[in-house]
């Protein structure tokens, strides 16, 4: 038996009144295999309610300056009692609640920043030895999501593999890729096999496979970072082996992944951005309807050690589904 976040089961007992549904965590929840728990109600907390943080002392504070440490921690203590009573062996909750995140949590300030910590129940339960798992990575690791397959006319998307190394090193190893994007070419095979283990097996990143050839050209993915600062936002970000580039790969890989966004993972907005100068990035991001937000000059690109001049434009889902409704997605 499992203990999971209510809300992640689809009943809509989130701060705002909304829930966090995942078609995956609400079935196993119908087929009996797991407990559904929303430790913040069951610490006597209304919903809609304000919304909370743990803050860098351990207290936890309403975005009101309410102090509600002793609500989520007898709720987490009722919900582990639960978890005790039905014999549950491990959980699947709610990534960054401060109740049920795990690993990373906001960091107290209301900003949308992440810091590492853990939320109030998810303490008790690893203290109990009850391992804990984000619904992100079930979703990866045992629900296999991380083999969704995306189709276009020209094209499969697919999760990488290690074995892809060769082919992607092909590509990558040239500076005209991944510079403009903010990252180093690859030196290697093996650095690019690495690339793969550590970035390129995140959730929702796929390999651009031509369809023709059967091989990697390209990535694409939607990922969770500093622009997409709520649990309903992620980053597209997107690079094309040179010799496709022109040919509306691009645009045609991210319309299947914007869908995806959408519609399947329920997102509310995805944001994009290009540095300076980057002039395709600007004519996919346009082609998409993504719309221009802002500028920012010194704009930290960690990975080649530099600042530089970054734009950043977002698509919300009900722009999508106009563009979508009116024909000009499809282009
Ligand atoms: Fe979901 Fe947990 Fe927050 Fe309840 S406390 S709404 S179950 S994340």
């Amino acid at each position: 038996m499992l203990i999971v976040s209510k809300c992640l089961a689809g009943v809509p007992c989130r701060y705002d009144g909304k829930d966090n549904l995942v078609p995956e965590i609400k079935a196993i929840v119908e087929r009996g295999e797991a407990v559904a728990v929303c430790p913040e109600v069951l610490g006597g907390l209304p919903t809609p309610r304000v919304p909370s943080e743990i803050q860098p002392d351990g207290r936890v504070l309403s975005k009101q300056g309410e102090d509600v440490t002793a609500q989520f921690v007898s709720g987490a203590a009722r919900a582990m009692t639960l978890c005790r009573a039905h014999g549950c062996t491990g959980a699947i909750l709610k990534a960054r609640s401060p109740s049920c995140g795990k690993g990373v949590v906001y960091d107290g300030s209301f900003t949308g920043k992440r810091v590492p910590g853990s939320g109030v129940f998810v303490k008790m339960l690893l203290d109990a030895g009850i391992p804990v798992m984000t619904e992100e990575e079930y979703l990866v690791t045992a629900c296999g999501k991380n083999e969704t397959v995306l189709e276009t006319e020209r094209l499969i998307l697919r999760p990488w593999k290690e074995a892809d190394a060769g082919e992607c090193f092909f590509y990558a190893k040239d500076p005209r890729v991944g510079p403009i994007c903010g990252w180093p070419a690859h030196t290697s095979v093996e650095h690019t096999r690495q690339v793969i283990r550590d970035v390129l097996a995140a959730p929702e990143t796929y390999a651009i496979v031509l369809r023709e050839t059967g091989l990697p050209i390209g990535s694409i993915g939607l990922h969770r970072n500093d622009l997409a600062q709520k649990d309903d936002e992620a980053e597209l970000g997107y690079w094309l082996g040179v010799p496709f580039w022109g040919r509306g790969i691009a645009p045609e890989a991210a319309r299947a992944l914007l869908r995806r966004a959408f519609e399947d993972l329920r997102l509310a907005r995805v944001w994009c951005g290009y540095y300076d100068g980057n002039e395709q990035s600007k004519r996919v991001q346009e082609k998409l309807g993504f719309r221009y937000q802002w500028t920012t000059d010194g704009a930290p690109v960690p990975q080649m050690g530099e600042t530089r001049k970054a734009h950043v434009s977002l698509l919300t889902k009900a722009d999508w589904a106009a563009a979508r409704d009116s024909g000009e997605g499809r282009q």
